[in-house]
C-alpha cells in the first residue's frame, strides 16, 4: 500500500467512525464496515439509499443492520459464489490438461507400436535386435501406464474437489435463504416458500394458512435493555416459532421484529391454535439478561391469521393477514386475530355506521 493509499484509507476510516458517532449507531464491526463502504463510495446503490435515509431522518441500528444484510451480506454470498465457480473452472482446465496429456502419450504409444510392427515386418532379426525392440516397447508401455495413472489420479482429485465444491455451493445456497441473526428462513425463503405453497394449494385445493407475527412494544424493549439484548429476544421468538411448527411449515423472519409462518394443509381453526400456542409460549418465557442474569420481564407478540382463497394472490393473502395483525395490535396486543374475527369486526363497523 502506498502512503497515498494509506492516507485515503485512514480518511475513510475516520469518516466512517464520525458517521457512526453522529448517527448514535453502536460501533459493531458490521456497522463500521457499512459506513466505511459508504465513505469510499464504491457502492453507489448503498450510498443512494443511505443518503435518502439521512435526508428523511437518521440511520438507526436496525436500519443499519438491514442495510448491512442487504448490501454487504449479499456481497459476501456473491463473492463466495464467484470463488466457487473460479475453483470449478480451474478444476475443469486441470482435467482437460490431464486428458490432453494422456491422449498425446497414447498417440506416441500407438506410433511406437506401428514402428515396431514395421521393424518386425523385415525378414531377418537377430536376438539383440529383438531385445532392443522389446525393451523399447516395454519403455513405451511403462510411459503409457504412468500417463494413465496420472490421469486416474487427476480424475480422482477432481471428483473429490467437485464433491467439496458441490457441498460449498449447497452451503452458500442454504445460507442465502437464512436470516443471519436468527438462523431461521429469511424474507427471500419466505417469498419462495409462500409462492410454492400457494401454487400447490391452487392445484390441490388443500387448505393453506399464513401467520404474521409482530413483537409488541419492541422499540421500548430495545430502548430499555439495549439492542443486543433485543437481538437475543428476536432469536428466542424465532426459535419459539420454529419449534411450534412442523413438517412442510415454514417459519421465517419477515423483517425487523416481524415473523411469518406458512402452514400448508392447515385450516383457519388449526392455524389459530398454532398461533395461540406460539403466543402463549412467548409470553411464558421469563427473560434474563445473559451477562448479568438480571430479570427483563416478558415480551408478548400479536398475531394475524389468514387462509388462502382461490381468488387470492400472494400479496392479497399477506395483506389480509396483516390487517388481522393490525386488529390484534389495536385490540390490545398479545392476541391472535383471524380473518373470521376481522370479518365480524368489519360487519360490526358497518352495523355501527
Ligand atoms: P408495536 O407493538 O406496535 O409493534 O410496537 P413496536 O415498538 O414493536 O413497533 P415499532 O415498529 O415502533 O418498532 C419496531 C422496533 O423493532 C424498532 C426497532 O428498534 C426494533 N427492531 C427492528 N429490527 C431489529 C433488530 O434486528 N434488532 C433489534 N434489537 N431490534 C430491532
Ligand atoms: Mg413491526
Ligand atoms: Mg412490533
Amino acid at each position: 500500500m502506498s502512503e497515498q493509499e494509506f492516507r485515503r484509507a485512514l480518511g475513510y476510516a475516520s469518516s466512517a467512525l464520525e458517521l457512526l458517532k453522529r448517527a448514535l449507531i453502536p460501533p459493531y464491526p458490521q456497522f463500521y464496515e457499512l459506513l466505511y463502504t459508504y465513505a469510499t463510495g464504491v457502492n453507489p446503490a448503498l450510498n443512494n439509499r443511505v443518503n435518502e435515509i439521512f435526508r428523511e431522518g437518521h440511520v438507526t441500528s436496525d436500519i443499519a443492520e438491514r442495510l448491512y444484510n442487504e448490501f454487504l451480506k449479499a456481497q459476501d454470498t456473491n463473492a463466495r459464489m464467484s470463488g466457487v465457480s473460479e475453483r470449478m473452472s480451474k478444476r475443469i482446465v486441470a482435467v482437460h490438461d490431464a486428458i490432453d496429456s494422456a491422449r498425446t502419450t497414447a498417440s506416441a504409444y500407438s506410433a511406437s507400436l506401428q514402428v515396431a510392427s514395421g521393424d518386425l515386418g523385415q525378414d531377418e532379426h537377430d536376438a539383440a535386435e529383438l531385445r532392443t525392440l522389446a525393451s523399447a516397447l516395454l519403455a513405451e508401455t511403462r510411459r503409457m501406464q504412468d500417463a494413465n495413472h496420472r490421469l486416474e489420479m487427476s480424475l480422482q482429485a477432481s471428483r473429490d474437489d467437485i464433491e467439496a465444491l458441490q457441498r460449498d455451493l449447497d452451503d452458500v445456497r442454504r445460507e442465502a435463504l437464512l436470516d443471519p441473526l436468527t438462523k431461521i428462513h429469511n424474507r427471500k425463503a419466505f417469498d419462495e416458500g409462500l409462492a410454492h405453497a400457494v401454487g400447490r394449494s391452487r392445484e390441490t385445493g388443500q387448505h393453506l394458512c399464513l401467520l404474521l407475527v409482530d413483537i409488541d412494544h419492541f422499540k421500548r424493549f430495545n430502548d430499555t435493555w439495549g439492542h443486543q439484548t433485543g437481538d437475543q429476544v428476536l432469536r428466542l421468538v424465532a426459535m419459539t416459532l420454529k419449534s411450534n411448527i412442523k413438517g412442510k411449515d415454514i417459519a421465517a423472519r419477515y423483517g425487523g421484529e416481524e415473523f411469518a409462518a406458512v402452514l400448508p394443509d392447515t385450516d383457519l381453526e388449526g392455524a389459530v391454535i398454532v398461533a395461540d400456542n406460539i403466543r402463549k409460549a412467548i409470553h411464558a418465557k421469563e427473560l434474563l439478561k445473559r451477562s448479568t442474569n438480571e430479570k427483563l420481564g416478558r415480551v408478548t407478540a400479536s398475531f394475524g391469521v389468514a387462509c388462502f382463497r382461490p381468488s387470492d394472490t400472494q400479496s392479497s393473502l399477506i395483506e389480509r393477514a396483516d390487517r388481522c395483525l393490525y386488529a390484534a395490535k389495536h385490540g390490545g396486543r398479545n392476541k391472535v386475530v383471524s380473518e373470521n374475527e376481522l370479518a365480524r369486526d368489519d360487519l360490526a363497523a358497518v352495523g355501527a355506521a
